[in-house]
């Protein structure tokens, strides 16, 4: 046998590590349903509720009707249309960015720009925390790679050298819920004359005036970052991504991104769904602040129980456990009292600090947190 699955998948599991698809019978949002039994979910990223608006789904169906059900071809082919050109220009209104382009995925978009941009003679700074997209796509780009220790600037500053390439880092981190510090960053890579790039998946919708994300929330504009990357799975509610600046970025990478090239264009419906998802969330203010009154009520109960919570003032949340096997039972004890919570692990995250990653949305009512913090009092006494 050419590949030895079995022994590889038993040392995962003799770790502790293996992972174990759970598949919904039903539900999205608040509430979700696991073989037969309901729970309070607290592990989505819809963080404004929007996957259910009416508005956003309607959309979709009429896109459905008018479109059909794919695209039917790769961008450059035939699968590149009206709803695609029109959820391009309303990204652009909505952020203030010369020229957008549409991919499938994060994961895609994020391959896409560090494998087409960087070359041997580039460098690359990444966070450390950045998403696996970002540290495997820029793995598999011949650019090395520096990484900085988490949201330090002073390491970065270190490690930079000027004209040579990209700084990488996310808005909101996708495992910890804390920002980076933007205007730092931009200061770093103009003084350095490097490109700046921002993943803003968990930022873009629930952050800044209109949901424009981390970096309006932080005073700043999309186009003092040269690639701003952002998501419609989560705060938008739908799926698939845009990678956004100046329209000669756009050019370039419509050319020589093979995850664009050489990929089925994702469906004109969906364009059409998303396009009213950013509608929706532009006027989600009420959703916002209810959000923002969970966080708060949450990390409020939570001290008073003493758990050991990141520094984040956003819907991801992560309480601390340390090993991975005393994380598993923790999201296991929730789980026997109705509440659905995710255990994160190594590789996910560093190893030593596995964690339940709880996410809280503006669908939750006020009695679901306080059902999580009861909970969660008994699952840890
Ligand atoms: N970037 C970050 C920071 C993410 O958290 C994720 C997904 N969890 C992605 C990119 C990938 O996006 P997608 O799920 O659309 O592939």
């Amino acid at each position: 046998m050419p590949f030895d699955l079995s022994s590889v998948l038993a040392a995962r599991e003799a770790a502790g590590l293996k992972r174990q698809r759970i598949c919904l019978d039903s539900g999205q949002g608040r509430e979700i349903w696991v073989e037969g039994q309901a729970y309070l979910n607290f592990s989505g990223n819809d963080y404004l509720g929007a996957a259910s608006q009416p508005e956003i789904l309607q959309a979709w169906r009429a896109g459905l009707e008018r479109w059909g059900a794919g695209s039917g071809a790769s961008p450059l082919v035939t699968g590149y249309s009206q709803p695609h050109a029109r959820l391009e220009a309303q990204l652009c209104d909505w952020l203030g960015v010369e020229a957008a382009l549409l991919f499938s995925t994060g994961f895609a978009a994020n391959q896409a720009v560090l494998k087409a941009l960087l070359g041997k003679e580039h460098l690359q700074w990444q966070d450390r925390l950045n998403h696996a997209s970002l540290q495997e796509a820029g793995a598999a780009s011949p650019a090395p790679m520096k990484r900085f220790a988490h949201n330090d600037m002073a390491h970065l500053a270190r490690l930079l050298a000027p004209k040579r390439g990209l700084i990488i880092s996310e808005g909101v981190f996708s495992m910890d819920g804390d920002q980076a510090p933007l205007s730092e960053l931009v200061a770093l890579s103009q003084a350095s004359g490097n490109w700046l790039m921002i993943d803003d998946a968990h930022g873009l919708g629930v952050l800044g005036a209109a949901g424009r994300g981390t970096l309006a929330a932080q005073g700043m504009r999309a186009n003092q970052v040269q690639i701003l990357m952002g998501t419609f799975g989560k705060a938008l509610g739908c799926a698939g991504a845009f990678v956004a600046g100046s329209r000669e970025l756009v050019d370039y990478l419509a050319n020589f991104a093979r995850e664009y090239v050489y990929s089925t264009h994702l469906p004109p419906a969906q364009a059409e769904a998303i396009s009213a998802a950013i509608a929706w969330v532009q006027q989600a203010d009420g959703a916002r602040e209810q959000l923002q009154a969970h966080i708060a009520l949450f990390r409020q109960g939570a001290a008073q129980l003493g758990l050991r919570l990141g520094d984040s003032q956003t819907a991801i949340q992560p309480l601390l456990v340390g090993e991975s096997e005393a994380a598993l039972i923790l999201a296991q004890r929730l789980r026997q009292r109705g509440v659905w919570v995710t255990a994160i692990r190594p590789p996910t995250v560093p190893a030593g600090q596995a964690r339940l990653r709880l996410t809280l949305t503006a669908a939750h009512r006020p009695e679901d947190i306080a059902r999580l913090l009861s909970a969660l009092a008994e699952a840890t006494a």
